[in-house]
């Protein structure tokens, strides 16, 4: 018996989870929102030790933007701070990639999703030329090791594997806190 939830469910009950979670900007550590001057940045804050999903923030100072790049695997993609715009992009007739409908202009608190069912491939840009901003990534796998694509406009294909930036890494793996935190409250 196949007991996944499927994707529309995953990115359905997910979307819900990460807008509630974005929904307030008062706790993502400084570690995890660190710019660099010429780059996007992007920080593991959990991988689920099976390697189902994980969970990312990705930062952009001013005028920074990602290629054209596909995920391979489902995503979801909240915004905590600033603002941010995603073009989706198609492939032409003859290979080459040109935006697909208008540029989506994310906001705090908005969630999107992307996957190689409903469209996978996009540019993201920070929309503010004076302001960093932050967006709050959860996906199918841990993204940071899939084998995946960027995108020339010609059609070009470059495989890439993102990695991740950070410096310090969250302890997921100490799950005393929640079990302190309640026993606190009844003693
Ligand atoms: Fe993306």
């Amino acid at each position: 018996m196949n007991c996944q939830p499927n994707e529309p469910e995953i990115l359905s009950l997910g979307g819900e989870l990460l807008t509630r979670l974005v929904a307030h900007d008062d706790w993502l550590p400084d570690a995890y929102a660190q710019l660099h001057p010429q780059r996007y940045q992007q920080y593991l804050l959990h991988a689920d030790a099976l390697g189902r999903f994980s969970m990312v923030s990705f930062v952009w100072g001013p005028g920074q933007a990602t290629p054209i790049h596909d995920h391979t695997v489902w995503g979801l993609i909240g915004l905590l701070r600033g603002a941010e715009q995603s073009q989706a992009y198609a492939r032409n007739a003859d290979g080459r990639w040109t935006p697909h409908g208008a540029p989506q202009m994310l906001t705090p608190g908005h969630v999107e999703a992307v996957s190689p069912r409903i469209g996978d491939v996009h540019r993201v840009s920070n929309a503010l030329a004076d302001q960093p901003s932050i967006s709050i990534h959860v996906y199918g796998a841990n993204i940071g090791a899939v084998q995946r694509a960027v995108y020339l406009e010609d059609g070009t294909r470059k495989p890439f594997v993102s990695g991740y930036n950070n410096s310090t890494w969250p302890n997921f793996l100490d799950l005393s806190a929640e079990f302190n935190t309640a026993q606190n409250m009844t003693h």
